[in-house]
Parts: C-alpha cells; structure tokens; sequence
C-alpha cells in the first residue's frame, strides 16, 4: 500500500510533463541541447516519473526513503539522451508564486 502511493507520487501525467516545461522556459532553463545542440522546444521532454537523489548527510546508513533525498524530474533531450535534473523543490515554489522573480 505505502509502495504504490509512493509510486503515484512519482509518476507525472502529460499534463504534468508540460506543466515542468513551461516551469523550465519560465526560469530561462530552456537553453538548446549542451551535448548536440538540439532545439529545446522540439527536442525535450520530461521522463514520465519524477526521480529522487539521495543526500548521503551522515555515515550512518539511510533509515528511510523520505529522510534523505530530493526530489527531481528529468528533462530528456530526445536527439541525444543527454538527461538534466532539476529540483522540483525550486520548480514547484515558483509555480505557486512561492519564490518571487528577482530583477536582478
Ligand atoms: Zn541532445
């Protein structure tokens, strides 16, 4: 039971796919592929789950899941493979107008 409503948690609708590349145009991560240059508009994508990377805060061993990760998507570039993480921390606050825009 505890599995699949973590398993529901990670997985993104298409509808959140885009919602997470609209987020990254937002922020101006939108730039053409860094390995071969592809278009960002017609050549990334957001993986169908969201991943999460582990923070190895202490040597003791990691007790649980939820302690001691991030949680991130993935863009895909779709020519090449090249795979960028982004915390859906920072994307999420700034969907919901958390985190204000900065001038500079
Ligand atoms: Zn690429």
């Amino acid at each position: 039971m505890a599995d699949e409503k973590k398993e529901s948690k990670l997985r993104l609708s298409e509808e959140q796919q885009r919602q997470y590349l609209m987020a990254l145009q937002e922020v101006g991560a939108d730039r053409d592929c860094q390995r071969c240059g592809a278009d960002f508009e017609t050549s990334f994508g957001i993986a169908s789950g969201r991943t999460a990377v582990d923070l190895h805060l202490s040597t003791e061993p990691i007790e649980s899941y939820e302690q001691n990760y991030f949680e991130a998507i993935i863009a895909v570039c779709i020519n090449c493979g090249s795979m960028n993480l982004h915390a859906t921390g920072i994307l999420d606050r700034r969907a919901s107008g958390e985190v204000e825009e900065s001038d500079g």
